[in-house]
């Protein structure tokens, strides 16, 4: 279990909304949908519409000192199936890319594995007090455009299972390349989190709003200790937060 997942979490009746089409950028084909991830009738572009709200108010706020460039939206709502698909495919990939076979590797070289990818990818948990936060409605990722319309190069991909997904990667590098990649992946964070969003601690790209990772940021820095996480009695601790889901229609 990880820490964040002993927050609180209760639906609040907001619903999924579009990302708004005419303001943001989209990855398309959507790069899970294109690997034949089942979202079935479901959109991977829509969030909880708290969370568009603040997308919409990092935008603008983006227009201040860059104008003409957009956020672009990566992935955003992810149903749990879509979640398993995602970690299932994952796992393939890391055993492919090393030569071996699924159904050849040990129990130490699995649970390797397993442990690599979980450090980039939430467990598909059906548990509905510990959901994957893409499944939430609350969690979004994404990345920069330009005035042209080219995407900004942070550095490293979406996705990638590497220490160059650490959001601070290149903070201390003296290759100018470098200083542009952190320079790029600070303009982003500072955009989302003057919209009220928290970024996660290993994904430059990934921010969210609402979920259960953002309760407990958020509780970090207020000072919150965490065995008064669990309880979340706001009468004895006016600090308590509860993660929210989105309603999918
Ligand atoms: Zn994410």
């Amino acid at each position: 279990m990880k820490p964040y997942q002993t927050v609180a979490i209760a639906e609040c009746y907001e619903p999924l909304v579009e990302i708004p089409k005419d303001i943001f950028g989209f990855v398309t084909p959507h790069p899970y949908a294109k690997l034949g991830a089942p979202y079935g009738k479901k959109s991977p572009f829509y969030v909880r519409r708290g969370v568009c709200d603040r997308l919409l108010l990092a935008h603008t706020t983006l227009q201040q000192t860059h104008p003409g460039w957009k956020i672009q939206i990566f992935d955003a709502y992810r149903p749990v199936a879509v979640q398993q698909f995602m970690v299932d495919y994952t796992v393939a990939e890391v055993v492919r890319s090393r030569g071996l076979s699924l159904d050849q590797i040990t129990e130490a070289q699995r649970a390797e594995i397993f442990q690599q990818v979980y450090q980039f990818w939430a467990m598909p948990n059906v548990d509905p007090q510990m959901p994957p936060p893409h499944s939430t409605g609350a969690a979004i990722d994404v990345t920069l455009m330009n005035a042209e319309g080219d995407v900004v190069n942070m550095g490293s991909p979406i996705d990638e299972l590497s220490p160059r997904s650490f959001p601070n990667h290149f903070a201390d590098s003296a290759h100018l390349s470098e200083k542009t990649y952190h320079h790029h992946r600070q303009l982003l964070c500072s955009i989302m989190v003057k919209s009220g969003f928290k970024r996660h601690w290993n994904e430059w790209w990934h921010f969210s709003y609402g979920d259960q990772v953002w309760a407990w940021l958020t509780m970090q820095e207020e000072g919150q200790e965490e065995g008064a996480i669990a309880t979340n009695q706001p009468s004895e601790n006016k600090l308590s937060k509860i993660a929210h889901y989105g309603r999918a229609a």
